[in-house]
């Protein structure tokens, strides 16, 4: 099944994104066995996206024995104690959110001379219980990781209010990146991608559209 789903989210990318062609897709494998992933991989499509470190390092070690080229970007929030494990399996890591999580991953890339590509997680609809940076402090923030930490950062990510409209806080976060000179954006999910590639997004992170609800 996920195979044809995957084909149709790329032509709806396609679709999508007629005037901006670069759009990456992520097909956000969380909760799914390998046993799910493989004919993904097996379609061709190598960029995956997870939220969980522990769970990541559980199934795609062997997986990328059996593939090869495989693109893994970490999706969800990081504790300070999983940035050496971050750092050792994750190609992108999307959610740097706060100056603890720039610190140690700046250390543990120095120690493991591994560079994965950074993002910064804005919280643009400034919810409490969710991650993310104030947008206020979005360009405060990406400064400190470059000037206190020597990290590049490389893109802003969002996941707007589960109830709202997605459009504005799609717009906010590339007006952010905009100020910030930054030319990655990660947003858009099954629910809201080709909003999203309309806003500008050069990374979507779709899961149930290619793998099926997650119950
Ligand atoms: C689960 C998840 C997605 C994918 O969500 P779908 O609605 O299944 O496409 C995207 N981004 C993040 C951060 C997620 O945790």
């Amino acid at each position: 099944m996920s195979h044809a789903n995957l084909e149709q989210v790329k032509r709806r990318i396609e679709a999508a994104s007629a005037s901006e062609p670069d759009v990456t897709l992520i097909a956000v494998s969380k909760t799914f066995g390998a046993e799910d992933i493989a004919p993904v991989l097996d379609a061709g499509h190598r960029i995956f996206g997870e939220n969980r470190v522990q769970e990541a390092q559980g199934k795609w070690p062997q997986l990328q024995q059996r593939y090869n080229g495989v693109e893994l970007h970490l999706i969800g929030p990081l504790q300070s104690n999983k940035a050496a494990a971050a750092v050792a399996l994750f190609d992108v890591i999307q959610t740097v959110d706060r100056e603890k999580i720039a610190k140690a991953l700046a250390s543990e890339m120095r120690k493991q001379n591994k560079h994965p590509s950074l993002f910064v997680q804005v919280n643009t609809g400034e919810e409490p219980q969710k991650a993310g940076i104030p947008p206020q402090n979005t360009s405060a923030f990406v400064e400190r990781c470059r000037d206190a930490h020597g990290l590049t950062i490389d893109g802003l990510m969002c996941i707007p209010p589960f109830d709202e409209n997605p459009g504005p806080h799609f717009a906010l976060l590339r007006k952010l990146a905009r100020e910030c000179a930054l030319e990655k954006l990660s947003m858009g999910m099954s629910s809201d991608f080709e909003t999203a590639i309309a806003f500008g997004a050069t990374h979507v992170r779709v899961g149930s559209a290619i793998f099926g609800s997650r119950g």
